[in-house]
């Protein structure tokens, strides 16, 4: 009891903070004496911090209570195709440290740990932080994750089934460890520091690499059975359409992600489609063009937007949210791509379901993905009564 009391308060003062005892008591509805003990003893570890004084409104003034954010760090790791990048960051989610390490070829579970393991040892001499301070390292990659237990059921980058990666990098680092869809710890993140704050119904898109779909229904991520939640990606659009990484055809992904461009891009050039364009050229490279007025490279942006638009119409139809953020690397190819998406959206969104939705366009880069995967670190610390066992120094 006690220790959800505490928890109960410090999440109330990192979400609502600064706050003075008075209003940390009205909003918890805890006596005065309960309020008053509990953050002494969080103010003695060094979890809570008195932040000068409220404004003066006639009555007393009185002493604003605000969260220590260096009361202790995390780590995020986001593993891509090739790479991890790794982001060391306080409890609110500002980045002291970042950077990247290539992964192995070979993808196996133990050698990626191992890598993984050492990136996390440098960060954090480099951010000179040690490892006492750390309350855990989050993990974020695509696929289907059940976080709970801490295995990727299935990833579709290093063809994984089944892997306790968790348990494989907690048994190296001797620190909690908490895996998750790179997707949601995205959309954790943008609901404890992001436009998804005091948000109940949102959904975060991602297009680049991949198509990914994080949802928070009522205040919650939701993760469905085994995490399988957001394969928008996934879904069918042209039964006929092009081969899919996951072994099927016709997939948003297959049709709109940004390596779909590319392919639909050489086969146009090798049709002869007229184009500034050369086989080699990059997404941004498109995007440029698209500038310039090239009609191919116009047209394959617009098919894309297009296309996830269709993808995002759906989502609004099945989880009606109040904000929807697209996000990822992929938002950099500009308006060419995403005012078609829009409209797209619009003309395929179920009649009124749009009306005062607010759509936020959010580039994300590697850092983004790895302050995501630490964020998650933070969710986990305030939702559990763990912090009642973590000691700072
Ligand atoms: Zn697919």
């Amino acid at each position: 009891m006690r220790a959800m009391n505490r928890n109960l308060l410090l999440n109330t003062i990192r979400s609502q903070g600064p706050l003075s005892r008075t209003q940390l008591t009205e909003l918890s509805g805890l006596s005065v004496g309960a309020v008053s003990q509990i953050v002494n003893d969080l103010i003695e570890s060094r979890w809570v911090t008195e932040a000068g004084e409220s404004d003066f409104t006639g009555g007393r003034r009185q002493v604003l209570l605000r969260l220590n954010p260096t009361a202790g760090y995390v780590v995020g790791l986001k593993l891509m195709e090739d790479r991890a990048v790794c982001a060391v960051t306080d409890l609110e989610a500002t980045v002291l440290n970042y950077l990247e390490r290539p992964l192995p070829t070979s993808h196996g579970p133990e050698a990626v740990a191992e890598t993984l393991s050492h990136t996390v040892i440098h960060a954090l001499y480099e951010a000179d932080i040690t490892r006492d301070k750390v309350l855990g390292v989050g993990v974020g990659l695509a696929g289907v994750i059940n976080s709970a237990a801490g295995i990727v059921h299935y990833s579709p980058f290093f063809h994984w089934q089944n892997v306790p990666l968790a348990g494989l990098l907690a048994d190296q680092l001797l620190l909690p460890v908490y895996l998750e869809n790179d997707v949601n710890t995205l959309t954790i993140t943008e609901q404890l520091f992001g436009p998804g704050h005091d948000v109940a119904n949102f959904a975060v898109l991602t297009i680049g690499r991949g198509i990914g779909l994080g949802v928070v229904i009522n205040h919650q991520l939701y993760r469905g059975h085994k995490g399988g939640v957001g394969e928008v990606g996934h879904i069918t659009l042209l039964p006929d359409g092009p081969p899919c990484d996951c072994g099927k055809r016709g997939c948003l992904e297959a049709i709109a992600s940004d390596p779909a461009i590319l392919r639909d891009m050489r086969a146009a050039l090798a049709e002869g489609v007229a184009s500034t364009l050369d086989t080699g050229a990059a997404l941004e490279d498109i995007v440029q063009a698209a500038a310039q007025g090239d009609p191919l490279a116009r047209d394959l942006l617009a098919r894309s937007g297009h296309y996830l638009g269709m993808g995002l119409a759906i989502v609004v139809n099945l989880f009606c949210p109040s904000l929807i953020i697209v996000s990822g690397e992929g938002v950099t190819a500009g308006a060419h791509r995403l005012d078609p998406m829009l409209e797209s959206l619009r003309e395929h969104t179920f009649n009124g379901l749009l009306d005062g939705v607010e759509t936020l366009i959010k580039p994300t880069d590697d850092q983004a993905w790895a302050r995501g995967a630490a964020g998650l670190v933070v969710g986990k610390i305030f939702e559990s009564p763990l912090i009642q066992t973590v000691e700072t120094a």
